[in-house]
């Protein structure tokens, strides 16, 4: 434990992000430069617990060993803070910028005080060890002549695959979007996540014996029984790609479109031609309206306002969360409180206020003669908890029509589940959600030599447990394959 005291003497200061008003003129990240000795006096503030919450059950899913680094950045020893890192997290220049951080949720300082800074502090180890040439590439000493293919290139896939190749086994990744990366490249948009920072990762493990193809739809144009012959094991990485749609009045209207429509074609566009070629869905001068909170609303409200749209609103069905943790809601558990992300700030400085409304339920969109969205119709709901089985239970508040004007509708309500067509033909058992059927910690599904990791299996989910996901189904592959493994 570097300062005994630190927790006392210190207070909790996330490094700042860019000022909004500046930020919204570019897609570069909104992060600003790490000043070590900042985080070097952010680990002080590490308690070095006996139990230490953040990195374990309800705090970080891939087990990260924060005290121990909070302890080597606070000395100055960032490089073996970096060894210590990469013993458990592959990619953690992705987690440090993207991560909701459940570890600082459970950081037993948090009970009564602000949480450690981890986040902050994993990014900046990361980053550190790049700039200082400190990550470097690592090929695996022998080969075991077994061939792995794992299709979809998230976070779950590359962690799979870059386990793998530590192991030895010849590990090819199948993709069918262009670049690699899943949704860390094509939906978290380039200001939260530069995309030359998953370039940098992938061209690594391509150095070190990985595979990648793109443009390759597997079950489309590669039959996926032949492709499971051909190879000793089989991963299944293919993400909960079907979203949710809203099947009311007028959804079929010109402009309304699904979240992932949307920002898959703004990065596409800026990274082929800084969107010079022409090729996304514009909100300049429009109204948008983005339905649905969460992730991937916040990046439709901050991909709208840099495009210069006229106004943005985002409708929430649910109440606004509280301030503070509310009662049925205790420590270390993922505290459920009001947060002002990014775009929500950009919004608030371009147009004076929060675009979140909440409690509302839309009924109806109508649109002029050429069949284009003009406005959608809403109403009020109320969320009353049923006496008898104490489910909360959704109202339509009576008289609280409202008519708002939207001439782009994004839906980011949520995805549903994997699409099923490669799944079909490889045969293979779906759970309740229709999610490929594997046990978490075991991965295998119902087909001998396949197995399923990442939001494909457990469910729309987050990239540190894709990352998570993607190390263990590996260890449960090369058991698989050699009767034991070294991978942790
Ligand atoms: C807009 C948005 C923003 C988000 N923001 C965050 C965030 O800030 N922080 C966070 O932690 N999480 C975030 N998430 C969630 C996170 O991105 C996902 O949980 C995570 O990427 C899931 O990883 P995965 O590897 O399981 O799947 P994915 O990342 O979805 O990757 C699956 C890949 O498989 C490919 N594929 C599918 N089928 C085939 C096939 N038949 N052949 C070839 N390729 C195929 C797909 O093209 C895709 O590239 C966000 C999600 C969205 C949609
Ligand atoms: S990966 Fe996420 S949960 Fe784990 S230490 Fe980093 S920020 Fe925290």
């Amino acid at each position: 434990m570097g300062k005994p005291t630190g927790f006392k003497e210190f207070e909790r200061k996330t490094e700042p992000y860019r000022d909004a008003s500046q930020r919204l003129s570019d897609y570069n990240e909104i992060y600003t430069q790490h000043d070590d000795l900042h985080l070097q006096t952010q680990g002080a503030r590490c308690m070095d617990c006996g139990v230490p919450f953040c990195q374990s059950d309800t705090g970080c899913p891939v087990d990260n060993l924060i005290p121990e680094w909070n302890d080597l950045v606070y000395n100055g020893r960032w490089k073996d803070a970096v060894e210590r890192l990469h013993k458990t997290n592959n990619f953690p220049e992705f987690t440090g910028r993207v991560c909701p951080a459940p570890c600082e949720g459970s950081c037993v300082l948090g009970i009564i005080e602000p949480a450690v800074t981890i986040k902050n502090i994993e990014c900046a180890i990361i980053d550190h060890a790049f700039d200082e040439g400190w990550v470097n590439v690592s090929v695996p000493e022998a080969r075991t002549g077994k061939k792995v293919a794992v299709i979809g290139s998230g976070p779950a896939g590359l962690a799979a695959a870059a386990q793998l190749n530590k192991a030895g086994h010849a590990v090819t990744v199948y993709e069918r979007a262009d670049r690699i990366g899943g949704l860390l490249m094509y939906g978290i948009p380039n200001m939260k996540l530069d995309k030359g920072i998953i370039d940098r990762r992938v061209q690594l493990m391509r150095d070190e014996g990985v595979e990648f193809v793109t443009n390759v739809d597997v079950g489309k144009d590669v039959d996926v029984v032949q492709l499971k012959n051909e190879n000793d094991a089989l991963l299944l990485a293919t993400g909960a790609t079907t979203p949710r749609s809203l099947p009311v009045d007028g959804r079929n209207l010109n402009g309304v479109h699904f979240a992932m429509e949307f920002l898959t074609a703004n990065t596409r566009s800026l990274l082929d031609s800084e969107l010079k070629d022409g090729n996304y869905i514009d909100a300049k001068d429009k109204h948008v309206l983005v339905i649905g909170g969460g992730d991937t609303g916040t990046d439709c409200i901050g991909t709208s306002l840099r495009h210069g749209c006229k106004s943005v609103v985002n409708f929430e069905l649910m109440p606004r969360p509280p301030e503070g943790r509310a009662e049925d809601n205790p420590w270390p558990a993922w505290p459920h409180i009001f947060r002002v992300d990014y775009g929500h700030e950009e919004a608030e400085a371009r147009q004076g206020e929060d675009p979140r409304t909440y409690c509302i339920l839309s009924k109806a969109f109508t649109g002029d003669e050429q069949g284009n969205v003009k406005s959608v119709t809403t109403v009020e709901v109320s969320w009353v908890r049923s006496e008898e089985t104490g489910q909360w239970k959704m109202e339509e508040v009576a008289g609280s029509e409202k008519q708002w004007q939207a001439d782009l509708v994004l839906l980011a309500m949520g995805f549903l589940g994997p699409e099923h067509y490669a799944s079909d033909a490889l045969g293979i058992d779906y759970d309740e959600r229709s999610n490929y059927r594997a046990e978490y910690g075991r991965y295998a599904t119902s087909i001998d030599g396949i197995y399923a990791a990442g939001d494909c299996r457990r469910g729309q989910s987050l990239v540190v447990w894709g990352i998570n996901e993607g190390r263990e189904a590996a260890r449960e592959i090369d058991v698989y394959l050699m009767g034991n493994s070294v991978l942790p």
